[in-house]
């Protein structure tokens, strides 16, 4: 498996996890060499080169819905830590505003902890960009509880060099392995369970006693962060002349309410501001990948910028329309760049509007709610479900 960064090579992935989806809730846990036994599309969806509901329903073609349940419920996983966040922003500016340098962490980013699998996970991040899920846990829960070191801090590690990042997953994940999302429920990192799940040519056995008893350092406060729920704009599409502006947090227009209007231009800009080198390479080459497509589906050109701004200055741009990016970096971009003089029309998509008003309390109400709807057939919405 790689970490594809055009559609086609995402939706060539999906189509070969497919052979293997039926296996996903057996397998899913065990972290292998080559992670085969899970799809490795989230940055392909993080960044919706395939929309969720895409990749949720190509199982289906092949499997009943209860055997694939497990990979449905994960890709909505994502839509739930969105619509959760989305209701409730101050997170993320709070985890911000939390994140401090401490003495202790940059030996562990470097990989020379004293847990030899922790070092492994850090260079693997380091060197592609991803990690399995459960490689996750266990290093988050490593970092909080055993390293005692502030989990912002190691929130911003996995911000600054996961492929896939997400300003909801990561933030909540964190959040939860520390006992602050589900208030005293922490994720700990136990050698017993290392040991059954990694691949024994992944398992250095150097400082693994640490993670015998670990204790839960549990957070002093924990406090039910407000749903303050900001409204989402009404959709207001264009009706003459207008300018698409394609973003990083959606580079898949062609299936989405602008895909029936008629851009008069099409600018393709991403904020790459603090990326890695390799996130900086993936996206690069995604937003590629969408302006050919855009141009293709559209039928205008596309032009690729660096600095959206200097180029409505130098095109007379005063409005751009774009589909809406959700909490997190691109969003807290959008207030400089209407400063500057560029009016922002964001079009929200109509499954975001769906998905988000379940997400306001648990996971397992938005879930059973969610797969009501599926049983009746009311959602992925009607058309929006299918491959091209
Ligand atoms: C501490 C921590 C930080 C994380 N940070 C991110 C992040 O920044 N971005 C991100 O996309 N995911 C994040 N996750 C969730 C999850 O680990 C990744 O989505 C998953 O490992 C991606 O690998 P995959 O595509 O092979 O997943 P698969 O197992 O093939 O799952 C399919 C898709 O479902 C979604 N998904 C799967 N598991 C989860 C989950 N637990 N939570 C939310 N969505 C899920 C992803 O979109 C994924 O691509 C984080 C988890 C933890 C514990």
């Amino acid at each position: 498996m790689n970490y594809p960064a055009t559609r086609d090579a995402a939706l060539d992935q999906l189509e070969q996890f497919v052979g293997v989806s039926g296996r996903y809730s057996r397998d899913r846990n065990r972290v292998v060499p080559g992670h085969g036994s899970v799809s490795c599309l989230s940055a392909a969806i993080r960044h919706r080169l395939v929309t969720e509901w895409e990749v949720a329903s190509a199982p289906l073609t092949r499997y009943a819905a209860s055997t694939v349940e497990k990979f449905t419920q994960e890709v909505y996983w994502r839509c739930y830590w969105k619509g959760w966040l989305s209701q409730r922003p101050q997170v993320w500016k709070d985890y911000l505003r939390g994140i401090e340098e401490h003495p202790g962490a940059e030996r562990i980013r470097r990989g020379e902890g004293p847990v030899g699998v922790m070092n492994g996970f850090t260079r693997e991040l380091r060197e592609t960009g991803y990690l399995h899920n459960h490689a996750r846990m266990w290093f988050a829960a490593y970092w909080v509880h055993v390293a005692r070191l502030p989990w912002q801090l190691g929130a911003k590690f996995f911000q600054d060099h996961l492929l896939d990042f997400d300003p909801a997953a990561n933030t909540l994940s964190w959040r939860w392995v520390s006992g602050l999302q589900t208030p005293g429920k922490t994720y700990l990192p136990r050698r017993g369970n290392i040991e059954k799940y990694l691949h024994p040519d992944l398992l250095d056995p150097e400082g693994l006693e640490q993670l015998e008893n670990p204790v839960a350092f549990l957070p002093e406060i924990i406090e039910n962060p407000a749903v303050t729920r900001p409204g989402l704009p009404e959709n207001s599409l264009p009706e003459g002349d207008f300018v698409l502006w394609v973003h990083e947090e959606d580079l898949h227009p062609e299936i989405s309410p602008l895909a029936k209007l008629k851009p008069s231009r099409i600018v393709v800009a991403g904020d790459f501001s603090g990326r890695s080198k390799l996130q900086k390479a993936w996206l690069g080459k995604a937003l590629d990948d969408a302006a050919v497509r855009a141009e293709k589906h559209f039928g205008v050109l596309a032009v690729r910028v660096g600095d959206l701004v200097a180029w409505a200055r130098e095109n007379g741009v005063s409005e751009v329309v774009a589909l809406r990016p959700e909490v997190g970096p691109l969003d807290d971009f959008i207030p400089s760049i209407e400063a500057a003089g560029v009016k922002m029309n964001l079009i929200v998509r109509p499954e975001d509007r769906f998905l988000r008003a379940f997400a306001a309390a648990g996971f397992f109400g938005f879930w059973k709610k969610l797969q009501g709807r599926m049983e009746k057939g009311e959602f992925p919405l009607e058309g929006n479900g299918m491959l091209l």
